[in-house]
């Protein structure tokens, strides 16, 4: 199975570590040409206005847009999230648009920016959650699947081929995100 992991900004090796223990192949992407033959894509954390305007630069994201529109499963932590995202709440440029959420960029404030903490996760269970500067989803459309809420704030979707979190599954040693991640592929 190759994963294509978005290597052009932010903490995508973690994500690399991560897959290739589960036994994946990890591919990354750097430019448009790497946009072929791969199974999955992972969108990781790190700033999602450096990574969206590097998308626009390097002409990748309507192609991105394009696979995950055709069904190509795709995680996307923090950042990731952000670039995902339909609408979000304070800035009028979405990205790749294509999970139907609203969401809230750095939303916790200051003094809570960066937190740890146990979520009760749909299909997983409870799971160490690392949140950095991280954003939330203020807002979903139907057929959007809440998997986690922290203080009332949901922290992790599903839709469809689509996986988005806030918080950061790589930075943990819990496998368990990224293979369930992997299962969706092999349905
Ligand atoms: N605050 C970052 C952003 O807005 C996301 C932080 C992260 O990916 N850990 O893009």
């Amino acid at each position: 199975m190759r994963i294509g992991v978005l290597a052009v900004q932010g903490a995508f090796i973690e994500h690399e570590k991560m897959l290739e223990k589960l036994g994946a192949t990890c591919v990354e992407l750097r430019q448009k040409s790497d946009l072929v033959d791969i199974d999955g894509i992972v969108l990781p954390g790190g700033e999602s206005t450096v990574q969206g305007q590097l998308l626009r630069k390097l002409d990748m994201l309507d192609t991105i847009r394009e696979m995950i529109k055709n069904g190509t499963p795709v995680l996307a932590t923090c950042a990731g999230l952000i670039l995902l995202a339909e609408k979000l709440a304070d800035d009028p440029l979405s990205h790749i648009a294509t999970l139907p959420v609203t969401v809230k960029r750095n939303a916790y404030g200051r003094q809570l920016s960066s937190f740890n903490a146990d979520a009760d996760i749909k299909n997983i269970g409870t799971y160490p959650v690392v949140f950095i500067r991280a954003p939330y989803v203020a807002d979903i459309s139907d057929g959007v699947d809440v998997l986690a809420t922290i203080d009332d704030h949901i922290v992790a979707v599903e839709y469809k081929n689509q996986i988005g979190l806030a918080f950061h599954p790589e930075l943990t040693d819990d496998t368990r995100i990224h293979e369930y991640f992997l299962s969706k592929i092999n349905k």
